[in-house]
Parts: structure tokens; sequence; C-alpha cells
């Protein structure tokens, strides 16, 4: 409790230096790689594949189309590179990459069974896209190789394609489209419920620390848009240490999830409450000013002290001390808003702890 704080320390990039992304910021950054990546993978197989097709298979149409192919997926890996927009990056990358495998498709020979790359791709759409909007790109591309196939096969009666083999190449497609589907769906269900997990604090249900700085980083971004007071509360259960040793470490936690209850109870939908070490609690309160923090920690701290509890060997009530602050808009960042709570509260402690001291 006391600064410096040896146990538990806020690492530099927690405290806002380096601030933590958010899961969306995450989720965008990943989606960003693997755009890169795959737009680099294409380039390279079509770059591969163009002096093949140009010197060995005596493909020529192919292979001009795969050495452009090469180059604009390059190019769009340099565009991705230097901050261009993802999605813009994406879509015309899918374009690019299913209109060379389907001008390789129609064009080549049939019995090359060339064809069996057009599977690779509605499966791609899903990693780089989501679970939505992969679905359309993928339904859309299945779509026009069947036709084309269909084309081929019927219409055109191309040597090497018999009636069967547009619905060979559906078949193949669709089924690749709805595992990829599911795949991605319950791959992004089992990244939420571990981010969920990551951020929050078993024993409480409550955030931990990791998910205070989330919502704080929340908080800042909000108010870069439209400027309003951010306040912080860190509260330490006073004497808690004897509560353990008289009652048992079981009735210990039973106090900390009716600390974590009782103020849980006393809070506004867009206030945070989080615990972030043993028996320490942090409250993230948005529009709100220090006075107003004050106020809700005074409320708190009486709420608290005047709700008894029934414990193994009776009724036993519990205090708290807690330090306020609030964010000061020339320093921004998480380390010196807890920085200047905590010190409130180790002030709290000193002067007798069942009390709320707040910055000035
Ligand atoms: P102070 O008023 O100065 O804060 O005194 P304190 O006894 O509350 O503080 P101290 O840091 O000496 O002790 C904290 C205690 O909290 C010690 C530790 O065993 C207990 N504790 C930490 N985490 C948990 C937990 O998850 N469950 C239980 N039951 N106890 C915990
Ligand atoms: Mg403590
Ligand atoms: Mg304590």
């Amino acid at each position: 409790m006391s600064p410096p704080r040896l146990e538990d320390p806020i690492t530099k990039s927690e405290a806002g230096v380096s601030p933590m992304l958010s899961p969306h910021e995450a989720r965008d950054r990943h989606r960003h790689d693997v755009i890169t990546r795959s737009l680099l993978v294409g380039a390279l197989l079509c770059a591969i594949f163009a002096p093949f097709d140009f010197f060995l298979t005596g493909y020529w149409v192919d292979a001009t189309v795969e050495a452009l192919g090469a180059a604009t997926l390059l190019a769009l890996g340099v565009f991705l590179r230097r901050g261009g927009d993802r999605l813009v990056a994406a879509l015309i990358g899918h374009i690019i990459g299913g209109a060379v495998i389907l001008t390789v498709v129609l064009g080549g020979k049939a019995q090359d069974a060339v064809f069996s790359w057009a599977v690779l791709f509605p499966v791609l759409p899903f990693f780089v896209l989501g679970q939505r909007l992969g679905l359309l790109v993928s339904i859309v591309f299945a779509t026009t190789a069947t036709v084309g196939v269909t084309i081929l096969a019927v219409l055109d009666g191309a040597q090497g394609f018999s009636w069967i083999a547009p619905f060979n190449l559906a078949g193949a497609l669709a089924g690749c489209t709805v595992l990829a589907y599911f795949y991605e769906g319950t791959r992004a269900k089992a990244a939420r419920q571990l981010e969920t997990l990551a951020k929050s604090d078993p024993l409480t249900g409550l955030a931990n620390r990791r998910g205070l700085l989330d919502a704080f980083g929340g908080a800042v971004l909000t108010r870069s848009r439209a400027p309003h007071r951010l306040s912080l509360l860190v509260l330490d259960l006073d004497h808690f240490k004897s509560i353990n040793d008289r009652y048992g470490h079981e009735a210990g936690d039973g106090v900390l999830c009716h600390v974590a209850h009782v103020i849980k109870g006393m809070i506004r939908a867009n206030d945070l409450i989080a615990r972030i070490g043993g028996e320490e609690f942090a409250l993230l309160l948005p529009d709100t000013d220090l006075a107003g923090a004050r106020e809700v920690a005074e409320k708190i701290r009486k709420a608290i002290e005047s709700t008894a509890l029934i414990g193994p060997g009776g009724s036993l009530s519990v205090t708290v001390s807690i330090g306020v602050a609030e964010l000061d808009p020339q320093y921004p960042d998480f380390a010196a808003l807890f920085s200047s709570a905590d010190h409130r509260l180790y002030q709290a402690k000193k002067a007798g702890r069942n009390r709320v001291s707040a910055a000035t």
C-alpha cells in the first residue's frame, strides 16, 4: 500500500507509457497482420507459378495474370504497411487472388485438375475478414467459380470436364466454406472467453488490474473525443490480516466477496470496480470530479462499515480506507493517477484507517 510498492508493481506498459491495446485494437492488429501475410503469401505463390507457366507449361495467359497478380498483391502489402486501409487492402486482395485463381481454372486444361486450387480460397476470407464478411466473400467466390466451371463443362463442353465437375467443385467449396464459417465462429468465441478470463478476478468476478487498465484506456479515449472528468478510488480493507487470522482464510474470502457486492450495488453502470490485489480494490469513475469522487468514497466507506457480516464466530465488521484522485489533464496516464490515489490511501491509513483521503 505504501509508495513505492514493491509487490504487485505497475509495469511501464501497464502504466500508460506504452498503452495496452484495447480488445478492439488487438483484434484489428491481428487482422492487419493476417492480411499482410496473406498478401505476401499470395504474391509469392503467383511469383512462383508465373515463370513455371511461362517456361514449362507454356500457358502464357496464366503466366501473365500470375505475374500481374504477384505485383499487385505485393503493392497492396506495401500499401497496408504504410498505413493503408485494412478493409480496402483485404477486399482488393481477395478480388485479385480470386481473379488469378479463376483465370487459371477457367483458362487451363481441365485434366490438369488445376481447379483444385480454388478450394484454398473459401477459407482465407474468414481468417482475414471475420465470420460475416468472410462468408459473404466466400459465397461470391464459390458461386462465381461454380458458374464458370458449369459454363466450361456443360455449355462449352471443354475437354476433360464432365457435367459432374461443377457439382464436385460446388460441394468442395461449400464444404470448405461451412467448415471455415464454424471454425471462425468457435475461434472468435474462444478468443472472447479468454479475453474475459484474462481480465477478471476469479474470486469476486470483478475486473482485475488488466480489466481496470482496459477500462482506463477506454475512458481516456472517450475523453479525447469529449473531455470529461475522470477519478479513481483505491480501497484497502483495514486489518484484513487479522480477519484471516481469527476466522480463517475462507471467511476472509467471504468478506472480500461481500465488500465487492456492497460496492457493486452502489455504483453507476459506467463506473468500473476492480479487485487489483489481495484486499485492494479500485474504482474508476468517469464524469466525476474530485469532489464527486470523494462523496462516492465516503458513501462506500459508511456502507461497508455499517453492514455487518455473519461469520463463523458471529457477527463481524470490516472497514476500509480509501484514497481518491482525479486525473490531471496534463498527465493523462494511469501511473500518475494511480500513484496519486495510492498515496492518499497511505495517508488515510496513517491517519487511523476507516477514512477517506483525497488528493488536493
Ligand atoms: P492494513 O490495514 O494496513 O491494510 O492491514 P492489513 O492486515 O489489511 O494489510 P496486510 O497487507 O498486512 O495484510 C493483507 C492480508 O490480506 C494478508 C493476506 O493474507 C490477505 N489476503 C490477500 N489476498 C487474499 C485472498 O485472496 N483471500 C484472503 N482470505 N486473504 C487474502
Ligand atoms: Mg493491502
Ligand atoms: Mg489492508
